[in-house]
């Protein structure tokens, strides 16, 4: 049975406000000022509208509700003190076109976030502006692009990036104009140097390369990967959307790497995925330094015995221009500059090395149920195939099984190098319980896949909805629903 819309629980006169006694002339809009005939608006008091939103938000699933081991995603716990620190009213009521004199303390805060994220990364210089990862990467590769142009060297336009890329990867060069080229990986699941040797040359404009890739393995010829790159003019892009494995263990910037993209809301703890929105910082090594976005948070003028430093804005010399209004996802910068100051260099560190023990320990407990291509110590993710011998169970019917069992699903399908992918993540911030509960569950359906498939090709059966034809519901997406004419019977 499907749910009431706002619609039919609308009674007519019911009201949640009250308005105040009209004090000036009523007019009526002329006719041809009006949009429309008529404009209906459901009539409910407050704790109606409550209920219902209240109740509808049970049928969603959220980090806070359970284990949501979403590979590429980093769905870790977002601590709740993020929420009181970007709610201080110091940070909620000010505006960014105030004099710089009236918000030092949100410049100070933009500064000293540009300043962590350079010594965590090892990058010269760190733009905030990005709204998210994907338009990290496009600003990071339109500041590429600025480099070899600025250098009179206009003949470049390949992008290298490896096949277990993730897909914004191509789409950020492409809307550049440029030819991607795909670089395969080899067996042991790192770029394979020799394709990459035969496709270096003076039209290459750099490689976007993510390590720990999407298998969740650290390339174990980095250092050869980034010397082929820069031997033949190309700059070295990293995609570090997701720094989990990394954090107070390696820096990208050491590793040669000219720029790159960080997801505050993966990473460092904002939370996304209809959460809220994400920010993607930039960070660039010496070369790239001049091309950033405008403007940078700087220090005006330096403290002195009396005075605290005062903030400004800086203008990089061959900047690309602006990126984003004003400063980015200010809201987001400040959950994320809480999340690193209340963790401090050790406990960033043990945040990488805890998510990575979760992810090798799921690993080693599901590798005798479910096939792992790759079979090495993995990062901070790693990849098993949803298949089994002599069935035709596949990876998405693995995931809405795993509903039943209260789970998230894991990413399914990617990265496309792997058969009926799965690719799970598990962060940091889960407990051992969580993490055993999970394999079993997952053990379980190996179980039922030779006992009961059936239950597992028609899950979920415990959900308030069963299972979806997801290709009808993203071809035929029905953005008004709660329209009378949309609704089912
Ligand atoms: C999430 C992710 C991106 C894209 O980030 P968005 O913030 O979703 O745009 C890019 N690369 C990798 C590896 C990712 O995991």
């Amino acid at each position: 049975m499907r749910e009431p819309t706002i619609f039919e629980l609308s009674s007519p006169g019911r009201t949640g406000v009250t308005f105040p006694v009209s004090d000036v002339p009523k007019f009526d809009l002329p006719d041809d000022a009006l949009l429309r005939k008529e404009l209906p608006i459901p009539e409910l008091a407050e704790v109606d509208v409550v209920r219902h939103y209240t109740h509808l938000s049970h049928y969603n699933y959220s980090v806070d509700e359970g284990f949501y081991p979403l590979g590429s995603c980093t769905m870790k716990y977002n601590p709740k003190i993020n929420e009181d620190t970007c709610r201080l009213p110091g940070f909620l009521f000010t505006h960014p076109l105030q004099p710089i004199e009236t918000i030092q303390g949100n410049l100070a805060l933009m500064f000293e976030m540009q300043e962590w994220l350079k010594e965590i990364s090892g990058f010269a210089a760190v733009t905030l502006q990005p709204a998210a990862g994907a338009h990290g990467e496009f600003t990071g590769v339109l500041m590429m692009r600025a480099y070899h142009k600025a250098r009179g060297d206009s003949k470049r336009i390949k992008m290298l990036i490896p096949d277990a890329a993730h897909g914004t990867n191509p789409a950020s060069a492409g809307m550049l104009g440029m030819e991607v080229v795909t670089i395969p990986s080899d067996a042991d699941g790192n770029v394979d140097l020799t394709a990459l040797k035969a496709a270096c040359d003076d039209r290459v404009v750099g490689m976007m390369l993510t390590n720990p890739n999407t298998l969740g393995l650290f390339d174990q010829h980095i250092v050869d990967v980034v010397k082929l790159v820069h031997d033949c003019g190309g700059l070295m892009y990293g995609d570090g959307a997701n720094l989990n494995a990394l954090l107070g263990i390696v820096r990208p910037g050491d590793l040669g790497f000219d720029v790159m993209h960080f997801n505050l809301h993966k990473t460092f703890a904002v939370p996304h995925g209809g959460g809220g929105p994400g920010s993607g910082p930039v960070g660039v090594s010496k070369r790239l330094a001049d091309f950033l976005p405008a403007p940078l948070i700087c220090i005006q003028e330096e403290a002195d015995e009396e005075n605290p430093p005062l903030y400004g804005y800086e203008t990089p010399k061959q900047t690309i221009g602006r990126m984003k209004a004003f400063h980015g996802h200010f809201g987001a910068i400040v959950r994320s500059y809480t999340y690193i100051a209340m963790h401090g260099p050790d406990g960033l560190k043990a945040i990488s090395q805890y998510a990575v023990l979760n992810a090798n320990y799921l690993m080693a407990r599901l590798k005798k149920y479910y096939r792992v291509p790759f079979d090495r110590i993995c990062m901070h993710e790693f990849v098993m195939e949803g298949r089994f011998e002599g069935t035709d169970i596949r990876a998405l019917d693995i995931s809405k099984r795993l509903m039943d069992y209260k789970f998230h699903p894991p990413t399914n399908y990617f990265p496309l190098i792997v058969h009926e992918a799965l690719m799970i993540e598990p962060t940091e911030t889960e407990n051992k319980q969580t993490l055993d509960s999970f394999t079993d569950a997952l053990i379980a359906i190996a179980g039922e896949a030779q006992t009961n498939p059936d239950i597992i090709k028609t899950a979920p059966h415990t959900t308030p909805f069963g299972r979806m034809d997801e290709v009808k519901a993203a071809r035929e997406l029905v953005l008004c629903c709660w329209l009378p004419e949309n609704l089912p019977d």
